[in-house]
């Protein structure tokens, strides 16, 4: 499918069916802010709940958290993210249009190629580029009509208090300076011992110079993160690395983002922060050009020696550990399992999410309405599936029509109750991909269900 059509079809869908609504629409939406809809919200629910169990579940090491949005600034001169959080900045001399310089860099470089007949390949999509090339007084920006890159800092200022001057706090711009303040307090109120890790997921703000590409870069976004705390030590710090990229990338693939769309990309040295040793990105290719949505990194002994905190262990030396981070953000990994199973196959549009990501697990339907007995016996089943996952009920149109509009929305399963389930206590059972039916005994539904969402 084209890459254009295929993004567009997938927003389309995601406002039709109620995932992903633009923030504050009636008012003309706000730029960089998106609200999800009730099927958006289990989504992004699913998708937390899988990396909270493979987090912090699923390992001995590993302790959860949620610290405050709002952080006594201190936390940000200490951390450096007050002189160092920034994006260089350009503006349109003559429109006033501000962009991130890499980003204005990369357009005009497309444009040339473009003009000197050279192919275009990977980058962003060319809408987001024309968009960016776009002056509204010259006709189209080139790098003499931008002003020389200054440096913007991406904390958004919240003012608090009742007395004039209000305080000034930040809302965070990442969700990691929340652990560190915290390592401490783990430390002396659990068991854990190095090495071991905090997990977290909470939301963020960035103050970002373009929003755009639907979600992938908004101004509010949720991160989850792993701050993984070993000796300080460069070779096993190497070797957690290693492993822990190998875990989040498996992770992806275990919920069925397809292998061909994801790669590594270390990150050269001048873009990795100063304290950071290694960094790498995980990336999918995005119908804009492959784009980052978690990034490991090794970031040495930065953190807690900038917040003064170190660890004594138990052979008592005292030293500041390294962390190894694992940094992923909700919203993007949502608009990413999202391209990955979108479909378009003949006359359905399907979703073929994990079933343990699809908003519903099992939609049920009487074959009709208006036989009371058939809407009796599957109001039975809808109950006794529904007090273990969340399912959909429909009797509305023909049965065709309800597994189409379940399959738009990643529904795996449907049930259909009709004349010969009131004979013999069985129902169809039809599969979202292979849209094969089955008959299954009503009593061994949920069983089946539980054990297909558990392999
Ligand atoms: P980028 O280079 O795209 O701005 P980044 O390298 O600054 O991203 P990190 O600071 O490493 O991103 O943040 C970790 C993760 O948080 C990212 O991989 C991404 O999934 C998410 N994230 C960061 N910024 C945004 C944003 N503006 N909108 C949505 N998600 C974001």
């Amino acid at each position: 499918m084209h890459m254009q059509n295929l993004m567009d079809g997938l927003t389309a869908l995601a406002k039709r069916r109620g995932f992903i609504f633009q923030g504050s629409e009636i008012y003309g939406g706000f730029a960089g802010f998106w609200d999800y809809g009730p099927l958006g919200v289990e989504l992004k629910n699913n998708i937390k709940k899988e990396w909270w169990k493979s987090i912090v579940y699923s390992r001995e090491d590993v302790v959860g958290l949620d610290a405050a949005i709002i952080m006594n600034p201190i936390v940000w001169e200490k951390s450096g993210h007050l002189k160092a959080f920034t994006d260089p900045l350009v503006e349109c001399k003559h429109c006033h249009k501000r962009y991130r310089a890499d980003q204005f860099k990369e357009a005009s470089d497309e444009l040339e190629k473009k003009l000197t007949g050279h192919r275009v390949s990977g980058g962003s999509s060319s809408k987001n580029l024309a968009e960016i090339l776009v002056c509204d007084v010259a006709g189209t920006h080139t790098w003499k009509d931008v002003t020389q890159p200054k440096t913007f800092n991406l904390l958004t200022e919240v003012y608090l208090g009742t007395t004039e001057p209000k305080q000034k706090a930040y809302l965070r711009g990442e969700i990691t300076q929340g652990v560190f303040v915290n390592f401490k307090n783990v430390v002396d109120s659990t068991r854990v011992k190095i090495p071991f890790g905090i997990a977290q997921i909470g939301k963020a703000f960035r103050n970002e110079i373009t929003a755009g590409n639907f979600t992938f870069r908004s101004r509010e976004f949720e991160q989850m993160e792993l701050e993984y705390f070993v000796k300080p030590d460069a070779k096993q710090a190497d070797r957690l690395f290693e492993m822990w990229k190998k875990t989040r990338l498996d992770w992806y693939m275990s919920l069925g983002m397809q292998k061909v769309n994801l790669r590594f990309r270390q990150h050269e040295d001048k873009e990795r922060a100063h304290y950071a040793v290694n960094a790498e990105d995980i990336e999918y290719k995005a119908p804009f050009g492959w784009s980052e949505f978690e990034g490991i990194h090794n970031r040495t002994d930065y953190d807690l020696k900038s917040h003064g905190l170190s660890y004594k262990d138990e052979d008592g030396s005292e030293y500041f550990p390294w962390v190894i981070e694992t940094s992923g953000g909700v919203d993007r990994t949502a608009l990413f399992f999202l391209i990955d199973a979108y479909i378009e196959d003949g006359k359905r549009t399907v979703l073929k999410l994990h079933p343990r990501l699809a908003p519903y697990k099992a939609a049920v339907f009487p074959l009709l309405s208006n036989k009371p007995e058939l809407v009796s016996k599957a109001r039975e089943i809808y109950a006794t599936l529904c007090s273990r996952f969340y399912c959909a009920w429909d009797d509305r149109g023909n049965i065709g029509k309800r597994y189409f509009a379940q399959d738009e929305i990643g529904t795996p399963w449907c049930v259909t109750v009709d004349f010969d389930t009131l004979k013999d206590n069985t129902v169809t059972v039809r599969d979202r991909d292979t849209t094969k039916q089955e008959r299954q005994p009503i009593d061994s539904l949920l069983p089946l269900f539980l054990e297909r969402l558990n392999a």
